[in-house]
């Protein structure tokens, strides 16, 4: 079914309006099951969660669902369900430690060399596995003008920050020029190498992204935008629109993918996704494994599933469409890469006792080669001292 048909009435223009998107999103269950036939434990969801996380859908992300099937992805994404409510074991109000590494409000510090800049407490859509729910929950209030200059304050006077990821909630629910203030005010930061801005507009509310905005966004380069697709579902001519305008503008795009049971949880939807990213020049960048935010348990993988996608990618794929996997270690301990074991323990048989030395892999088929050790193993690099006499030398980690 087209949009049209669905929320019929209204005109193109207003559709292409990302205004009009985020005053129109659908906020109660009513207005919901005006677009899908709600199941009784997505009713049961959306009367129970009413307390304790927001409810919001763009006309646009709600146009996507399946009104029928309950396991549409986006629908999964974006509909609150009965297992919403029941707490599993272990689960986090703060699952990332975040709280306890902010030095001010908007800052999260955790990193030697780049923070996480929070701007905003909203979104376009409340995705159902929200890690930071705890802020874009309302729990907290919103960012205002002040808390963003103690920020600013804070970058200026962190030398070894040469990184900031511009996050929340989503930036780009702010219009274009509290967002180009505040992008021009870090960028105007000396040490401040790169910026990165996190956004889910291109997969919920891919109008927001025109060009005035991808303007403002190279202006400030170098600036690589971080969306969030799931599911190639949402992999819209629209959405495709929103991205190629961003990289025709000079602003790369990544992608961060959330593993979520049952959504996306196969290696060939991964792959499929990837594909169609990279064919709008969108690199896959990280596959995370859920986090342990309160109420997303029902969402949540064994570490084994993302493992054993990355198994079905590597080798078999364009390594450009093979994320990391990233556990982000509960508590604060930072984000950690895992993937299959290519190193063997030992020489396969009929290789045992002929000679030491080297590694012993399996390849991604799973037939075994041997890699030797090299004659030398200093790896001291002298023209280091020459090229970097007299520089100014980056901060080491720990130094
Ligand atoms: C994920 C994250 C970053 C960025 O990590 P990269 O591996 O550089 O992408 C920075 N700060 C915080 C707090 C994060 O959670
Ligand atoms: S867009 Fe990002 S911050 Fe907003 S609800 Fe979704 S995951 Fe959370």
């Amino acid at each position: 079914m087209s949009w049209r048909e669905r929320f019929p009435g209204v005109s193109e223009a207003e559709w292409r309006d990302w205004r009009w998107q985020h005053r129109h999103a659908l906020r109660t269950p009513q207005a919901l099951a005006r677009v899908v036939d709600l199941t009784p434990s997505e009713e049961r969801g959306l009367a129970q969660t009413a307390a304790t996380f927001r409810l919001g859908v763009t006309p646009y992300y709600a146009s996507l669902m399946d009104a029928r099937h309950p396991f549409c992805p986006v629908r999964m994404q974006a509909i609150p369900v009965a297992d919403e409510v029941s707490c599993c074991e272990g689960d986090l109000r703060d699952p990332l430690g975040e709280d306890g590494q902010r030095p001010v409000r908007a800052v999260v510090h955790r990193y030697p060399d780049r923070v996480l800049f929070l701007v905003t407490d909203t979104c376009s859509v409340y995705c159902r596995h929200c890690t930071r729910r705890r802020i874009t929950g309302g729990e907290e209030g919103p960012f205002d003008r002040a808390a963003a200059e103690e920020g600013i304050a804070y970058v200026r006077a962190r030398r070894e920050v040469r990184d900031v990821l511009v996050s929340g909630g989503d930036p780009l629910v702010l219009g274009d020029d509290r967002l180009g203030w505040l992008l021009g005010e870090l960028r105007a930061v000396p040490h401040v190498q790169i910026l990165r801005l996190a956004t889910r507009a291109p997969v919920t509310c891919p109008m927001r992204i025109d060009d005035a905005l991808a303007r403002r966004l190279r202006s400030v380069k170098p600036l690589f935008v971080v969306t969030h697709f799931n599911h190639p579902k949402e992999c819209t001519p629209e959405a495709q629109e929103a991205c190629e305008r961003l990289v025709d503008h000079g602003v790369p795009v990544e992608n961060q993918t959330v593993l979520l049971r049952r959504v996306n949880s196969a290696a060939r939807i991964i792959a499929d996704l990837n594909h169609r990213l990279l064919s709008w020049r969108v690199r896959p960048y990280y596959l995370h494994q859920g986090d342990l935010a309160a109420g997303t348990g029902h969402l949540r993988t064994p570490l084994a599933c993302g493992i054993d996608i990355l198994e079905a990618l590597r080798g078999h794929t364009s390594g450009l469409a093979v994320p990391h996997l990233a556990v982000d270690l509960p508590g604060g301990g930072g984000k950690v890469t895992i993937q299959p074991e290519y190193v063997l323990p030992e020489a396969p048989g009929s290789h045992r006792g002929a000679g030491s030395g080297g590694t012993w892999f399996r390849n991604y088929v799973g037939k075994p080669y041997h890699y030797p050790d090299p004659p030398e193993t200093d790896c001291s690099c002298p023209y280091d001292e020459i090229f970097y006499a007299g520089k100014e030398g980056r901060p080491q980690p720990g130094a």
